[in-house]
């Protein structure tokens, strides 16, 4: 297997660069994160002489890892390495806050499109197991998922779901994707996000969602660091924003954010209330969890 290198920033292509962290994959820091999160499934051999290297970009600020592993590597990652059986348990054992986020959710789009569920057309792009996409159909929407994983999409439609394994295969554009915890993971998450932007109606909306790596060149670079599933995961979480990069990232697709609008909980007293208000405020200018609307 080799591994793919990236010397450009992957949202502004510029070259000028920062290496935050470099270091063999087989260093015992890197290497004993990566024997014991994927539970010894990992062949020490295939990373012998491959770098764990971070690296920001000097002009706009985002961090990615330089060096990704290739497609046959990425399948590997994705089919072999990741335990399925715990990848499904964390949805389908899930307790009733995750579903209620999701019905939260759902229910956002149709307020933010001022339209009835069964006038919007949503995709959920990178849907696992397709259990986002089983909330919106509940709630009556048009709904799509795409998802390369075989297993994965063999399971969501046994539940029902328009699985598609290309964006192409749409059969029509959609008024809203969801994107969760995708961007992260990607080769190349500007040619994605410009692909996918193509299936979005004029005026139509995307929520992005990926971990927030604000702390991260604060950690990386300081002498006790050890790897941790967060926002610059080795191998896995290969691009790392922060609020003011995703929001630059997305601009660049013509993509401007737009605030959720309060939408009420399951639970509801007084403090539910301030929190909510909050949220609303902190995920439009903070956090890397954020609905745009694309130029109409
Ligand atoms: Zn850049």
């Amino acid at each position: 297997m080799e591994m793919i290198y990236r010397p450009n920033c992957c949202i502004c292509n510029c070259k000028e660069k920062s290496i935050l962290f470099s270091s063999d994959f087989v260093n015992p820091v890197i290497w004993n994160f990566l024997d014991s999160y994927y539970c010894h499934r990992i062949d020490k051999d295939i990373l012998l002489d491959q770098r764990y290297e971070v690296a920001k970009c000097k002009k706009c600020g985002f961090i990615w890892q330089t060096y990704i592993l290739d497609e046959q590597g990425m399948k590997q990652l994705y089919d072999e390495w990741i335990s399925k059986e715990h990848s499904l348990h964390k949805k389908s054992k899930a307790g009733i806050d995750f579903y209620f986020g999701y019905a939260k959710d759902v229910g956002t789009i149709s307020i933010l499109l001022k339209k009835n569920p069964y006038q919007i057309r949503v995709l959920d792009y990178g849907m696992g197991w397709g259990y986002w996409c089983m909330m919106a159909q509940a709630f009556g929407y048009n709904v799509h998922g795409m998802e390369l994983s075989i297993n994965r999409q063999q399971f969501a439609k046994v539940h029902g779901i328009n699985v598609i394994s290309n964006i192409s295969d749409l059969p029509e554009p959609v008024d809203y994707i969801n994107c969760d915890q995708v961007m992260e993971h990607i080769p190349d998450p500007f040619v994605s996000l410009k692909e996918i932007t193509r299936f979005l109606m004029p005026g139509g909306i995307i929520k992005i969602t990926v971990p927030d790596g604000k702390r991260i060149e604060k950690q990386i670079t300081s002498t006790h660091w050890i790897p941790a599933k967060n926002a610059i995961h080795p191998l896995e979480h290969i691009n790392c924003f922060t609020h003011k990069s995703l929001v630059a990232f997305a601009a660049k697709a013509d993509l401007f954010p737009i605030t959720r609008p309060i939408v009420s909980s399951y639970k509801c007293n007084i403090l539910i209330m301030f929190k909510n208000i909050i949220a609303k405020y902190y995920l439009r200018y903070f956090s890397t969890s954020i609905y745009f609307r694309i130029i109409e």
